[in-house]
């Protein structure tokens, strides 16, 4: 591997994920990752060997308060996941985004508890509920042996705008809870009987009539299953623009974090453009910053 200059996070730059594959073994209706062979070109086809996830891992230097975020698709299905976090140098914290269809004793065999371990308002491993996809009992029994190995995990699940399903959620959150499984609830995003759901910073940023140009400026690093850094999960699940790759020898250059010209906003992912929480858990905060929009019909 070529001299890989340090990759030192700015204070403003508050997410780094590597997505180690956008397949999954779940067929969630509303995945935003477009699992269903959508997926292709750039993003979807190639996939980084185990040895260059490490030495990308290796090269960052991270705050205490942010770790590197696994995710997918179904990160644990990537065939190298289990030397990935063996072989990454101990200061760098790990956080996983998963759907718990791994084997739970072969994970905790394989993983070393520190490496997920750290202080945060909410558990290093978040793991998703998907009524009709996955199995509530089976993540309950999964989580509570997970803790008993000494991981600290949260079950996620989103509160979707149907009553019923909103209704299963709230009661299963409820039991969970008095099982003493943190168990929260996600923001519904996109759209549901005709209406949009979501709080968005800019008009027609998802789901927009038209496409439009702006710039655009993100806070996060993106780095797709090739390891390719993309500008926002809206390109890397399309598979284009990206900005540089995660192994490019010194990434200075490549400006990740400044404003790059964006021909596709109104196609914009909910992720990105979404009021949410930051990483303090304090609400008001979007993933990526817009300036000069033209033409898109906003509204
Ligand atoms: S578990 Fe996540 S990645 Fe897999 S299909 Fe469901 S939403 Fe998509
Ligand atoms: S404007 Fe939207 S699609 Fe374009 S880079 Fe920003 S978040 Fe991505």
């Amino acid at each position: 591997m070529a001299n890989l200059a340090p990759i030192k996070l700015r204070p403003d730059q508050n997410y780094v994920a590597y997505f180690l594959t956008l397949g999954c073994n779940l067929r969630c209706p509303y995945c935003i990752n477009l699992h269903s062979g959508k997926v292709t070109g750039a993003a979807g086809g190639r996939q980084m060997l185990p040895e260059d996830w490490v030495a990308a891992a290796n090269r960052l230097i991270l705050r205490d308060d942010l770790p590197l975020t696994l995710q997918g698709g179904e990160p644990t299905l990537y065939k190298g996941f289990y030397r990935i976090v063996n072989e990454v140098k101990g200061s760098i914290k790990m956080d996983l985004l998963t759907n718990m269809s791994f084997d739970v004793e072969e994970f905790i065999k394989n993983v070393p508890v520190g490496r997920f371990t750290r202080e945060a308002p909410y558990a290093a491993i978040r793991a998703s509920y998907h009524p009709g996809q996955n199995d509530i009992e089976e993540l309950i029994e999964k989580t509570k042996r997970l803790q008993d190995a000494g991981f600290r995990i949260g079950l996620y699940s989103v509160l979707h705008p149907s009553p019923e399903k909103k209704e299963h959620i709230l009661k299963t959150q409820k039991r969970c809870r008095s099982l003493g499984i943190d168990f929260r609830t996600k923001e519904f995003l996109g759209k549901w009987n005709g209406s949009l759901y979501g709080t968005y910073k800019y008009d027609g940023s998802v789901g927009g009539k038209t496409i439009g140009s702006c710039e655009c400026k993100t806070s996060e690093i993106i780095v797709g299953p090739g390891g390719d850094i993309y500008k926002c999960h809206s390109d890397l699940y399309g598979g284009r623009d990206p900005v540089a790759h995660i192994l490019d020898e010194d990434l200075a250059e490549a400006g990740i974090g400044s404003f790059k010209e964006c021909l596709y906003y109104g196609r914009c992912n909910p992720c990105d453009v979404k009021v949410k929480t930051d990483r303090f858990q304090i609400f008001g905060h979007t993933s990526v910053e817009i300036k000069n929009i033209k033409g898109a019909k906003v509204g």
